[in-house]
């Protein structure tokens, strides 16, 4: 694997790629990687020629109150993983490459940035959208590849492409979980045992409705609570946001109709580190209602 550290080399090295008639699928991250990132890689291996894993702990998706100093970071760590994951390329640049002294330009996305993690995080996902725009256009990625884990960050990204009409194949992979449920994240490095141990409640609590959704249960409301309750179970976990809503579009509706796809979004403080989790369960159908009972 070579480590690319200059967006000029790195899209030269994509033009030389391009012209051989080679894809190239890339996978953008902050580092830190876990099991979560590598699974991204090695499905990026089996979609295209040439895999670009990006490195870059993105300032302009942080605001200022919140952790970019502190993010955790291991270059050679990430290094090694890459390698023995099949990465092609690691792009891997300094701030001021890709935001020099000069840099004036921002994108603003509507719509789905505004609710939930963009009512919380309100400049998080146009540094998002900002960056990823660089590196697809850095890297010339025929394919992105994105975790569920962030499902709100896919939509934006989905977005993005459409939007802007971009020439790039979107592929969504499902949350990698430790052996508790934890969704796998670089800021479960934050947490002590107790807390990795205590933060399974979430994962916990998405199961708690999937449940009551395979039982009958339909109404909004009634899914947020079964979530909260058991959330409310860990008093170290303070929830920020609970929300059932329509997959698509993150629309709300009282009640969801069989067939539909909903999403259950949490996001939520164990202590003083923010969590996010999510999961998507399809409505059943009346067939598969009566089946079940
Ligand atoms: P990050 O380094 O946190 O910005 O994440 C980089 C990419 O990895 C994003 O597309 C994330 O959604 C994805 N990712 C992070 N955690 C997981 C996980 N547990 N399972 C699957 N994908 C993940």
């Amino acid at each position: 694997m070579k480590v690319i550290t200059t967006p000029e080399e790195m899209q030269a090295i994509s033009q030389q790629n391009k012209f051989e008639g080679k894809k190239i699928a890339v996978v953008p991250t902050m580092g830190f990687l876990h099991n979560g990132h590598l699974t991204l890689v090695k499905k990026a291996k089996e979609v295209a020629d040439i895999v670009i894993t990006t490195l870059f702990v993105n300032p302009k998706q942080f605001a200022p109150n919140e952790d970019f100093e502190r993010y955790p970071r291991d270059f050679e760590r990430d290094k090694k993983l890459l390698t023995e994951s099949g990465c092609d390329y690691l792009f891997s640049p300094d701030i001021s490459s890709i935001y020099p002294i000069d840099f004036a330009t921002s994108i603003s996305i509507g719509g789905v940035t505004k609710v939930f993690e963009g009512e919380s995080r309100p400049t998080h996902f146009d540094g998002v959208a900002l960056v990823v725009l660089k590196l697809f256009n850095i890297t010339l990625a025929d394919i992105g590849l994105f975790g569920q884990k962030d499902y709100q960050q896919t939509l934006v990204i989905k977005k993005l492409v459409k939007d802007l009409n971009l020439n790039i194949k979107l592929l969504i992979t499902p949350t990698v979980r430790e052996a508790n449920g934890l969704a796998m994240s670089s800021r479960n490095r934050y947490l002590t045992d107790e807390e990795k141990n205590k933060a399974s409640i979430i994962f916990l609590s998405l199961e708690e409705a999937k449940n009551a959704i395979a039982h009958g249960e339909r109404r909004r409301k009634m899914i947020n609570s079964v979530v909260i309750s058991t959330l409310r179970s860990v008093p170290e976990i303070k929830i920020d946001y609970v929300a059932t809503v329509k997959s698509e579009n993150l629309e709300l509706a009282d009640e969801f109709l069989p067939g539909e796809e909903v999403v259950i979004l949490i996001a939520c403080f164990m202590n003083q580190t923010r969590l996010i989790d999510n999961t998507i369960i399809k409505i059943p159908t009346a067939f598969t209602e009566n089946f079940i009972e």
